[in-house]
């Protein structure tokens, strides 16, 4: 998060590059794979870019523009992806996605944002306590009888709203993960939103509503740590929660928590999975889940175009990101072989959902997503993997209009197969088949 000064310094200091729209040349494999910026591929106009927002953002600052729909549809065909912040700091030190988080704050300030299907979550968060204006009573209706909670454990499983309501296949594989571990975990009946869809909005201060609700909740229950399987809710809970309100427990994401019980010999992954599986990193497990350091110093210019800053900014260049985990977890799975896509890590390509992209503009988010899918196919792999319901929400989407042959499972539906266990999906396929 920057503050209103350095916003104000950071939108006259951007050099026109365009580097925001490519990884890093050094990380550039081919011509084909070489774009960072969804928004960019999809509309093709500068503006659309990190540094062709923040020329918007400055544009507004001076009064040379106003605050408009037009201005607003522009700044919300952004996934908040974040690609365009790590390309910039090969050249520069500039925070792009936070000027465009900030930006998106003025025009909710100024009566222009959010879009209208994202104003229509928020009202249901607000009301229903979830996103998907689902009942709040039928949260855990996921839930399979024969899975285990213990009401008095100190680790809380937080399902969030689109494993509870949309992906419940990946909830079903959390909590069976825990229970073959001998994890004594709780769940929360009465869960709310994290929050993560109301803040990409810019919508804070419906936001601080939300994660007031969430945290009271959570700490009445005396959690000592949480479990996420949700990208976006853990990076909200990791990163953007401490920034308006501190908490005293630990979090942790499903493949952080379930690396540690492989590692220590808690879950023992025999049972062979003969699939060849490429990863997707989530942008808000990969390069988002690293916390923006803020700086307080100043920028002495040397000549026109060159400064140097006093003392020395840290560089957020998303390498911080959990990175390791999932892909030590599929090594550890017996007969699978990892296959790597050429954008990986903090360089990877947006699925295409975030910030709000996939209520206000499905067209943006499935294009984006058929983009990752054909990536995905030429790597030779057979299977999509990846660790967030919200990616495999639209990552499906993508695999089904592209006609791929692709196959789609979310990271815990292989450690269960790897446990001997059937995820749901497989128990489907296979009923009533004799
Ligand atoms: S945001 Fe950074 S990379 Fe993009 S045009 Fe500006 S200085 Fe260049
Ligand atoms: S956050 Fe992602 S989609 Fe938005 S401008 Fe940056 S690279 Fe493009």
């Amino acid at each position: 998060m920057i503050d209103e000064a350095e916003y104000k310094k950071m939108i006259k200091r951007c050099l026109r590059c365009s580097i925001c729209k490519w990884i890093p040349q050094v990380q550039i494999k081919s011509q084909k794979y070489a774009s960072a910026c969804p928004a960019i591929d999809v509309y093709n106009f500068h503006p659309y870019s990190g540094g062709g927002k923040i020329i918007l953002a400055l544009a507004l600052e001076m009064g040379r523009i106003q605050p408009s729909e037009e201005l607003r549809d522009i700044v919300y065909k952004c996934t908040e992806c974040g690609n365009c912040a790590v390309a910039c700091k090969f050249l520069n030190t500039l925070e792009p996605l936070e000027i465009i988080i900030r930006l998106r704050e003025k025009l909710v300030d100024s009566g222009y944002g959010p879009m209208p299907k994202q104003q229509a979550y928020i009202e249901a968060v607000k009301k229903k306590n979830n996103a998907y204006d689902e009942l709040h009573e039928k949260r855990t209706d996921w839930l399979p009888e024969d899975v285990k909670v213990d009401p008095n454990a100190k680790i809380l499983y937080y399902v969030g709203c689109t494993s509870s309501y949309r992906r419940k296949e990946m909830a079903i594989a959390a909590a069976r993960i825990m229970n073959a571990a001998g994890v004594p975990f709780n769940i929360l009946k009465d869960e709310v939103c994290c929050g993560s869809p109301v803040l990409r909005t810019g919508d804070v201060k419906s936001f601080e509503e939300v994660l007031n609700k969430n945290l009271d909740l959570i700490e009445s229950k005396g959690i000592e740590t949480v479990i996420i399987s949700c990208a976006g809710c853990y990076d909200t809970f990791k990163v953007d929660y401490p920034l308006h309100r501190d908490y005293n427990f630990r979090v942790l994401h499903t493949v952080e928590f379930f690396n540690e019980l492989i590692e220590s010999g808690q879950l023992k992954l025999t049972k062979k999975v003969p699939l060849t599986v490429t990863y997707h990193d989530p942008c808000h497990l990969g390069r988002n889940a690293e916390r923006y350091e803020e700086w307080d110093g100043d920028v002495v210019h040397l000549m026109p175009l060159v400064s140097i800053n006093i003392p020395e900014k840290p560089k957020r260049t998303g390498s911080e990101g959990i990175y390791d985990a999932p892909r030590n977890i599929l090594k550890k799975i017996p007969g699978l072989e990892l296959v790597e896509m050429e954008r990986i890590k903090e360089y990877a390509y947006c699925c295409g959902a975030g910030a709000g992209v996939k209520s206000a503009f499905p067209e943006f988010a499935l294009q984006t997503a058929k983009t990752r899918i054909e990536e995905a196919e030429d790597t030779g792999a057979n299977t999509l993997v990846s660790a967030c319901p919200f990616c495999s929400t639209n990552l499906q989407d993508g695999i089904k209009d592209k006609g791929s042959k692709l196959k789609y499972y979310d990271i815990s539906e292989l450690i269960l197969m790897s446990l001997g266990l059937e995820p749901e999906k497989l128990k489907e396929a296979t009923a009533g088949v004799a």
